[in-house]
């Protein structure tokens, strides 16, 4: 067949694709997925470089925990189970600094290691925030920053009355203040966090989850994304990949049609309004047309969306310039995985990290803010690859097996994946290959450095070592744009209703019944399913989808009043 007709057709089978996906079957419309690799799932992946043995290329940890999607897509149902975990996150500096923060469910760990240096008893950014409120005002806190969509154009509110302050006034009026509304995490950090290591910790996980801690006024979106992992505890059993397929069983379930080896080549506009695709000469079907009776939605990048599948001919060139110009300073990873026989044993206090409570992620070194903002630097000024030292290479050393074992056969670990905030490729003084022309010497400087930390790191105990650094990203991944975890730069003038520019912020786009699902839309990178949420008040709005009584909108949500709403 050349050509097929559905309401619905979905560039790209990644997070977003899958689940705005599941979440219009479920509708009742008739939905096609075109995924242009051989499986779904895009950065949620997990590969076995060896049989048996789990690593995370992309994403590793489940932030997702309060989205609505779990239950109005039934992914208990269709597979998902969560694995929570004791001790999420841990500390070491080079000079025999070892703090355990423990977790959700076990916060003494913290207060206990922590206090053990300071003689106080813990107090973290997130303590402050967890240790005063109950699980429902979390969750419907993180709600109000990520499951909520843009305001339309027309509302025009003060910034201390955006949702997530409203939300925050109602959950924690006592600590409420409208100074906090100009705040960056990092002066936050600097009043309420007194241990330079914690500090820097906390500054460090702050800008490998959501917005950089340096932006003024983003001191919520900052923080929120160390609460989303802190609220959520754990990942998915067997590791982010799991969560995709109870997405996409949700979506076939719901009578969606998956194409995989389906690359789209073009999306097809007639008078303005975006009426189908057409696979290219990648694809297995190669310029098959596929009718969009509904609407066409693009969950891939805005680059790819605008820049490659739509004709320009169709696009202001002002508009197309704007996309140009969207920055691509995110969050790009050099990944590096490690199969060894032993858990690290840092040094420093040797009951630091017992097994039991052995933590999820350990970030190190973490001696000075000073390491966090050398990095900074590094990844966003002097954009070249690391200078090879501890101060450049701080590392988010992730394992999750210790609470997971089909992550790894027994009498194995996995530490995967190793983080470091690196350039992204594009912006790269050596062009778009220097990261990859530094690969040898960054990873034997990083593993140096993990040995320093933790002496049994040594060869006796590292089976192999694998490697992913954001130029590879980018190559498995056509949607990975700057191997960059969150798709576009995480600042302030890039949240809400300018998520990716002005003119997309509300996931619709000047071309008539297309519309953006991807994480270069707001609330950005992170498999939340809140992209897809946020969108569907605006499918609702615009008459395309109607859901049954599953449906619940967020509660700040405000219509777009030339549409309607669904009071
Ligand atoms: C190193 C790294 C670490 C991360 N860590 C975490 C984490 O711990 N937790 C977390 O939640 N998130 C994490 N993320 C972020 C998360 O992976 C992304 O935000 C998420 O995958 C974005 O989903 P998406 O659907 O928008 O895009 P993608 O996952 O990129 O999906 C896009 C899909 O579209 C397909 N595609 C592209 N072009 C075409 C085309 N022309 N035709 C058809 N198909 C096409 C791609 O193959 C891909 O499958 C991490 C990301 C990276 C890179």
């Amino acid at each position: 067949m050349r050509e097929e007709h559905f309401d619905i057709v979905v560039v790209g089978g990644g997070h977003n694709g899958t689940t705005i996906a599941a979440y219009l079957a479920k509708c009742g419309l008739s939905v096609c997925i075109l995924e242009e690799r051989p499986e779904c799932g895009g950065g949620q992946e997990n590969t076995e470089p060896r049989p048996g043995f789990r690593i995370d290329p992309h994403a590793t940890y489940l932030y997702g925990g309060a989205a609505p999607g779990f239950e109005q897509l039934d992914l208990a149902k269709y597979g998902f189970r969560m694995v929570y975990y004791q001790s999420m996150a841990g500390l070491v500096t080079t000079d025999g600094v070892a703090a355990n923060l423990g977790g959700r469910w076990n916060r003494e760990v913290a207060q206990k290691s922590v206090s053990y240096y300071t003689g106080q008893d813990a107090v973290g950014a997130e303590e402050v925030f967890l240790g005063s409120m109950g699980d429902d005002g979390l969750r419907d806190l993180l709600r109000s920053i990520f499951w909520t969509p843009p305001l339309p154009d027309s509302v025009e509110i003060e910034p201390k009355d955006a949702p997530m302050w409203q939300e925050f006034r109602k959950q924690l009026p006592g600590l409420w203040s409208e100074r906090l509304v100009e705040m960056s995490f990092l002066d936050f950090l600097d009043e309420f966090v007194p241990w330079e290591p914690l500090r820097t910790f906390q500054a460090f996980a702050a800008w490998y989850c959501g917005a950089h801690p340096g932006w003024d006024g983003m001191l919520l979106p900052s923080l929120g994304g160390t609460l989303l992992v802190g609220y959520s505890s754990g990942s998915p059993r067997g590791g982010m990949h799991s969560y995709a397929h109870a997405i996409i069983r949700s979506a076939i379930a719901n009578g969606a049609r998956v194409i995989t080896n389906a690359s789209v080549g073009e999306i097809l506009v007639k008078d303005g309004r975006a009426v189908g695709v057409k696979l290219d000469d990648k694809a297995s079907y190669p310029e098959k047309t596929i009718w969009a009776d509904k609407a066409v939605i693009s969950a891939v990048d805005v680059k790819q969306t605008f820049l490659k599948l739509i004709g320009q001919t169709h696009l202001d060139a002002s508009f197309v310039q704007k996309v140009r110009d969207v920055s691509l300073k995110g969050g790009s990873l050099y990944v590096l995985s490690v199969l060894c026989r032993e858990l690290p044993k840092y040094h420093g206090r040797e009951d630091a990290f017992p097994e039991e409570v052995y933590p999820s992620c350990v970030a190190a070194p973490v001696d000075s803010i000073d390491f966090f903002h050398t990095q900074t630097k590094d990844a966003y000024s002097k954009k070249k690859a690391p200078v090879l030292t501890k101060e450049h290479l701080t590392m988010m050393i992730c394992q999750h097996d210790v609470y997971d074992r089909t992550r790894c056969p027994e009498g194995y670990h996995v530490l995967s994946p190793i983080y470091l905030e690196v350039p992204p490729p594009q912006y790269d003084v050596e062009g778009p290959e220097g990261i990859n022309r530094h690969k040898d010497e960054i990873t034997k400087a990083a593993l140096d450095l993990l040995e320093s930390l933790a002496p049994n790191m040594n060869s006796n105990n590292i089976v192999e070592v694998f490697l992913n650094t954001p130029y590879d990203s980018e190559f498995r991944n056509a949607g990975m744009s700057g191997g960059n975890w969150y798709g576009a730069r995480q600042s302030e003038d890039q949240w809400f209703g300018s998520r990716p520019i002005k003119e997309l912020g509300r996931y619709k786009t000047p071309i008539e019944n297309l519309y953006l699902c991807n994480h270069t839309s707001h609330p950005g990178g992170l498999c939340l399913m809140a992209v897809p949420y946020n969108l569907m008040h605006v499918l609702i709005e615009d008459k395309i989808a109607s859901p049954g009584n599953w449906w619940y909108p967020s509660p700040y949500y405000v219509a777009d009043t030339k549409k309607g709403s669904q009071n």
